[in-house]
């Protein structure tokens, strides 16, 4: 058996120097794949995560970074990258509030960074895979892609969009080598989740363990966070053979969520 199956390919994973980004960059590392990690930031700290990475897993990696909330930095990511083989849309943010008293520029933000650069890379993207005759977009939804929570007006409209945008993708790229799904995770324990921790304990008024058992993990029958390592595997089977033909549509690492 190939244990290198994505020897040969880079990807590309936004938002991957924290969280469920880095852990699909180590997973696709782990299958051999060429990395190329993103965020907004650019410290040693960025450089060094992308060259423990390459050391750990004996392949190239490197840091771009670049503000998945500019349209040109999102396309300029994919140039400098030199494209890509595999495009995963991850980064995002969140903000959880009453839409009337939701904050202009929060809902802006979410719309831009957790749905719109994913338009914009993937448009940078797509030429060189069609070229190619091969590519993966993937692009990190949610189950907020498929389903709705109180206080999380942006957030759910923007990974609702991401799944339209992946089976429009799909429908594009049907036939050329090219496929195009969303990953939708349940709830992760990341530093994106650890932060909206204490506005659910002042919007429920309950401690934290009683916010995470009774209104975080609620909806998640398992009453088990899913790992970085379930949403990296997922990702890299996308990146295989077996998964060629699915296309245009969602996966559910959700804990049963969405079957409720
Ligand atoms: P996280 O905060 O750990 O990671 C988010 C990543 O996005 C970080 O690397 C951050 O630097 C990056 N980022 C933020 N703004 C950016 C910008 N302007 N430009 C470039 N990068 C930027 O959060 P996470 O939980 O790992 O979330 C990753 C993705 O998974 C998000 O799209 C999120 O919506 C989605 N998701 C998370 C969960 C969960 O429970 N954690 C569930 C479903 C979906």
């Amino acid at each position: 058996m190939n244990t290198q199956p994505l020897a040969g390919r880079r990807a590309i994973v936004t938002g991957s120097n924290s969280g469920i980004g880095l852990g699909i960059a180590e997973s696709l590392a782990g299958a051999g794949a060429e990395l190329v990690l993103n965020s907004f930031t650019d410290s040693p700290d960025d450089h060094a995560l992308a060259a423990d990475l390459a050391a750990r897993h004996g392949v190239s990696a490197r840091y771009i970074a670049a503000d998945m909330s500019k349209p040109a930095e999102c396309r300029a990511l994919v140039k400098k990258a030199g494209g890509c083989d595999i495009l995963v849309n991850n980064a995002g943010i969140q903000h959880v509030c009453a839409i009337e008293d939701f904050p202009q520029e929060k809902w802006d933000a979410i719309i831009a960074i957790n749905m719109s650069s994913a338009f914009h890379t993937t448009a940078a993207a797509l030429p060189g895979m069609y070229a190619a005759g091969w590519g993966r977009v993937i692009n990190v939804a949610s189950a907020h892609g498929l389903t709705a929570s109180p206080y999380k007006s942006a957030y759910v409209a923007a990974k609702h969009g991401v799944v339209g945008l992946s089976k429009v993708t799909a429908l594009e790229a049907a036939g050329k080598g090219v496929t195009a799904n969303a990953i939708c995770p349940g709830y992760v324990l990341t530093p994106l989740v650890e932060a909206q921790i204490p506005d659910q304990m002042e919007t429920h008024g309950m401690d934290r363990d009683t916010v995470v058992r009774e209104v975080m993990l609620a909806r998640q029958p398992s009453r088990q966070f899913a790992t970085v390592e379930q949403i990296g595997g997922t990702a890299v089977f996308l990146c295989s053979e077996a998964a060629a033909q699915i296309t245009g549509t969602t996966i559910s690492v959700d804990g049963g969520w969405t079957a409720l």
